[in-house]
């Protein structure tokens, strides 16, 4: 399949893709978190191309995407006033909402469940194109599954090219990891289902009662019902096994220094090492340089001849959570201590 390429998209270019996701066809977009592959949340077949052409287990719901509330109805019932307040407070932004379904949408969207995960984008490029399909869109990572999420317009192309009729190029994302996943819970209470950069703190300090889900910070509980079926799956992974290495920074450091030498790949902070297979992603204290350039990071190591990659641990606090949570991922879970 030829694959057209929008640079510097206009009018006329969103009207185009708008046109072909009204359609059924699938377009990649960027939005403020990562890119998309797009797709009518109306529509059977054009979801399952989305399913398809990722390798996405179906068992894992997609997000409808909306380009303002008045296109909400259409995908969910019931509006709680908690859910209300949320997007008061952050819509257009990259916060995403579990809420009652209704029957217009696919359900091959909700993998048969009868929530709806519900988002806003901020990026201008993502709503002028859902406001020009005029149909809600889900937009899962424009990555094969299990790779890391695209936050450029390259790596959509190194995935998708040849596989999707269309792909707009919209430079870099500027948040770099997934939206927050919060399902509303009874009065205030809201359980954080996946990290992003609308943060736990952010949101009590809003008022809301905060609760995260435990397969946030550990591996699946086989034994208990899963609230969030995107942590069933293997994600985020470069193709070489990752460890996180925790520990005072020095002993860290020592550690990583000695595994470079024996051929492994480093991911660090800028400035803390140097060499062809170490790979930084952000400065230390600056968890938002952390999120932009992880996936990015985690990508290149593909291109190494690494057979493994060790990486040092991010601090969970603010949009470092999610940051954490990707890597803990991406590793696997696979995390050692190293002591001076
Ligand atoms: P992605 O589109 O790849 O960013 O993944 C969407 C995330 O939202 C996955 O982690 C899904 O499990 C989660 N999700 C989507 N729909 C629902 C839902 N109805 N209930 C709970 N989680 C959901
Ligand atoms: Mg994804």
């Amino acid at each position: 399949m030829q694959t057209e390429i929008f640079k510097n998209i206009d009018t006329e270019g969103l009207n185009r893709c708008g046109q072909m996701l009204r359609e059924g066809k699938v377009v990649a977009f960027p939005t403020e978190t990562v890119y998309g592959l797009g797709a009518s949340a109306l529509c059977d077949e054009a979801v399952a191309t989305v399913f398809a052409v990722k390798s996405r287990p179906c068992d894992n719901p997609l997000i409808a995407h909306i380009c303002d509330e008045g296109m909400l109805p259409i995908v969910a019932k019931e509006v709680s006033p908690v859910a209300k307040r949320l997007f008061s407070l952050y819509w257009p932004g990259p916060l995403t909402v579990i809420l009652p379904k209704t029957d217009t949408i696919s359900p091959l969207v909700t993998a048969g469940g009868n929530t709806v995960a519900v988002r806003c984008p901020l990026h201008p490029v993502a709503r002028e194109l859902i406001r020009a399909a005029g149909v809600p869109v889900v937009a899962p990572s424009a990555n094969l599954s299990g790779k890391p999420s695209p936050t450029d317009f390259e790596t959509t192309l190194e995935d998708l090219s040849g596989l999707v009729p269309a792909i707009i190029d919209g430079g870099k994302c500027s948040v770099g990891v997934e939206s927050t996943v919060v399902l509303p819970q009874d009065d205030n209470l809201l359980r954080i289902l996946r990290p992003g950069a609308i943060t736990p703190e952010m949101l009590s300090d809003a008022g809301f009662t905060v609760e995260l889900d435990p397969n946030i910070l550990s591996p699946l509980d086989h034994s208990k019902p899963v609230l969030s079926p995107g942590m069933k799956h293997r994600h985020y992974a470069p193709k070489a096994p990752l460890t996180i290495v925790k520990g005072e920074k020095q002993a860290v450091l020592d550690f990583l220094r000695q595994k470079q030498q024996q051929g492994a790949g480093i991911l660090c902070f800028e400035g803390e090492m140097e060499g062809d297979f170490v790979r930084c992603y952000g400065q230390e204290d600056d968890a938002d340089s952390q999120s932009q350039n992880l996936f990015a990071a985690l990508r290149q190591f593909d291109h190494l001849p690494v057979n493994e990659i060790y990486a040092r641990q991010p601090n969970p606090m603010g949009v470092g959570l999610a940051v954490y949570n990707r890597l803990l991922r991406a590793a696997e879970f696979n995390i050692m201590e190293v002591k001076q």
